[in-house]
């Protein structure tokens, strides 16, 4: 039964003191949580954000000034911090407000074929390959460090624009990108290759497959990092720089 509820900076209605939590489910890094009293709370860990249990009156594991959402029953706090997206709605529209998100591949036997629909849908053909891997329209569950990973584990230049990476290969990917997510389910440091992660994180250090240096840049508008090798990993599908007002590729949709 909910003892307290605390939420800085929610968006929506609050649960209340005595209403229980029905249920707890991830789709890849959205966390839901039902209320009894017809809330969902939806909180979205990006790369920041985590959740804790701690028996109550324990110590909390992270500062106070980091805490988005506290959450006390019988004996338990639950703790959420420093994730970016946080928000209730009513769990009768559920579906709605998620039907934004691509399938999950953190699951069992994630829907590949809808993902590939989707980002023939959604994409125009110029977008950098990594940008559409952290697309959660198209897939859920694929983060900054397991888009590096995944090209790696793959040989593709994460610049690619999509619409040059064959169907079979988009494929691929997916399906790495689902293994590796689910072989890191579990607490933990996340690894791809025996001993860590294969490029992430390993900037100028050598390949682990060919020993060359690593490299390092940023795409896209998130500004967000991407660790490639330059030899494993060939730019030669790479045209010059697609950007805003860049023509798209005349094979956008038929480059399954
Ligand atoms: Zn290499």
């Amino acid at each position: 039964m909910l003892r307290r509820f605390e939420a800085q900076r929610l968006v929506g209605s609050r649960p209340r003191v005595g209403e229980t939590i029905e249920a707890v489910e991830a789709i890849g890094k959205h966390l839901l949580m039902r209320f009894s009293g017809g809330l969902t709370l939806e909180t979205h860990m990006r790369m920041t954000g985590s959740w804790r249990l701690v028996v109550a009156g324990g110590r909390w594991p992270k500062p106070a000034h980091l805490l988005r959402v506290r959450i006390d029953v019988d004996g338990w706090q639950a703790l959420c911090f420093s994730a970016p997206v946080l928000r209730t709605f009513p769990t009768s529209s559920e579906r709605r407000e998620l039907a934004h998100l691509g399938p999950d591949l953190c699951v069992a036997d994630p829907d590949i074929d809808m993902c590939l629909a989707r980002m023939t849908e959604l994409c125009v053909g110029t977008e950098p390959l990594g940008e559409v891997l952290l697309d959660q329209r198209v897939a859920n569950g694929v983060g900054n460090v397991f888009k590096s990973e995944v090209c790696w584990a793959e040989q593709v230049d994460p610049f690619t624009p999509i619409a040059r990476v064959p169907g079979e290969l988009r494929r691929r990917l997916l399906e790495t990108s689902a293994r590796l997510l689910r072989a890191n389910l579990g607490p933990g440091r996340r690894t791809t290759v025996p001993g860590g992660l294969a490029v992430y994180g390993r900037d100028r250090q050598s390949c682990r497959r060919c020993g060359s240096p690593i490299r390092r840049r940023t795409i896209g508008g998130l500004a967000r990092v991407t660790y490639w090798c330059p030899r494993c990993q060939p730019s030669s599908s790479r045209t010059p720089e697609p950007g805003p007002g860049a023509a798209p590729a005349a094979d956008q949709t038929s480059g399954q």
